[in-house]
């Protein structure tokens, strides 16, 4: 009754991986305000976009939605910071990366039927996880590994690439949404984003709601009419990219910019992150000094792995708020 895709998609709606997407943070933590995204709401989010493009280019809506659904399952709790803590973390251990993580989530840690393939999920989900730096000594299964880098980009299907174009979208336009219901975002400024303007443009009214839908719109358009061009110009030696126009790669770059100055790097967000972070760190080192606190189907893996990676694969698997509370020796206060 199903296709491979949509065979990989319902068993990543059904890993617990996906579950925890619930309460993990997307920029503000989950747990400040119950409107706020989450990463799994991001997650759908971006599915739904992704297949809605991929429909429109006849490609593969399927996998379009199963790399969506799978794309942010690697992401550790408090997000980028707790990325680059656990990279730090992980220094001559292969190292931290939540795209490389998602891949070992799927193939290793979601194992619930114990064969060793966890999720077993279809060669081309699996590669289209992959995108980006792969820190060295990462451990991936050895179909992954084994593939040079070149060879790996070139059968990264489009779909993927769609995905990639539509976590962007996404995230720049409800980052942009969060941002000024959470009064950290002024109104006034937004709206001397290009875009916004254009928006407004469009639907004359300056009704956020209603000009974030259409700022959609708009990016979403561009990257179909964008990359129909694409397919049509491709050919074997040249794979197909999935891009935004010049104008609208400008103003989302706009945005970015915005964005950072404003949202992503304010003081209300930068303390939520580092206190998750320095708890990553102290977790990190209490469990390392005392491995028996850990659960028990981690601990069965000490004897054939090593000690940092398990710690990493177990705090990169925790929600914000399990991670907070967890309860540490005494001695281990923040830094
Ligand atoms: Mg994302």
């Amino acid at each position: 009754m199903r296709t491979a895709f949509q065979r990989d998609r319902d068993r990543i709606i059904h890993s617990r991986a996906f579950r925890r997407l619930q309460h993990k943070t997307q920029v503000l933590a989950a747990f400040e305000g119950d409107h706020f995204r989450s990463r799994m709401i991001h997650s759908l989010e971006v599915a739904q976009m992704a297949r809605g493009v991929a429909t429109a280019l006849h490609l593969n809506p399927d996998l379009a939605e199963a790399v969506a659904l799978a794309h942010d399952l690697g992401h550790p709790p408090f997000g980028h910071m707790g990325e680059e803590r656990l990279n730090h973390l992980m220094t001559g251990h292969g190292g931290f990366r939540h795209n490389a993580q998602g891949a070992r989530i799927v193939d290793v840690l979601e194992d619930r039927y114990g064969h060793g393939f966890g999720l077993n999920l279809t060669l081309a989900t699996r590669c289209s996880l992959l995108k980006g730096k792969i820190p060295e000594g990462f451990p991936l299964s050895d179909d992954l590994l084994d593939e040079p880098r070149v060879r790996r980009r070139h059968r990264l299907p489009i779909e993927a690439l769609i995905v990639d174009r539509c976590d962007k979208i996404a995230y720049l336009c409800h980052d942009l949404d969060d941002g000024m219901r959470a009064g950290m975002v002024r109104r006034d400024e937004a709206r001397e984003l290009t875009l916004w303007q254009q928006a407004r443009d469009r639907t004359g009214t300056d009704d956020p709601s209603r000009v974030l839908s259409e700022m959609i719109s708009i990016l979403i358009h561009d990257l179909v009419a964008e990359t129909d061009q694409a397919l049509a110009r491709a050919d074997a030696d040249a794979p197909p990219r999935a891009e935004q126009g010049s104008a609208c790669a400008a103003a989302t770059a706009e945005m970015l910019e915005f964005l950072r100055a404003n949202f992503y790097r304010a003081e209300r967000v930068m303390v939520a992150m580092r206190q998750g972070c320095d708890r990553i760190e102290a977790t990190f080192d209490a469990l390392r000094a005392e491995p028996a606190g850990l659960p028990e189907r981690h601990r069965e893996r000490l004897e054939h792995e090593p000690l940092e990676r398990i710690l990493c694969d177990y705090i990169a698997g925790m929600t914000d708020r399990f991670l907070l509370q967890q309860s540490l020796p005494p001695s281990s206060g923040p830094r």
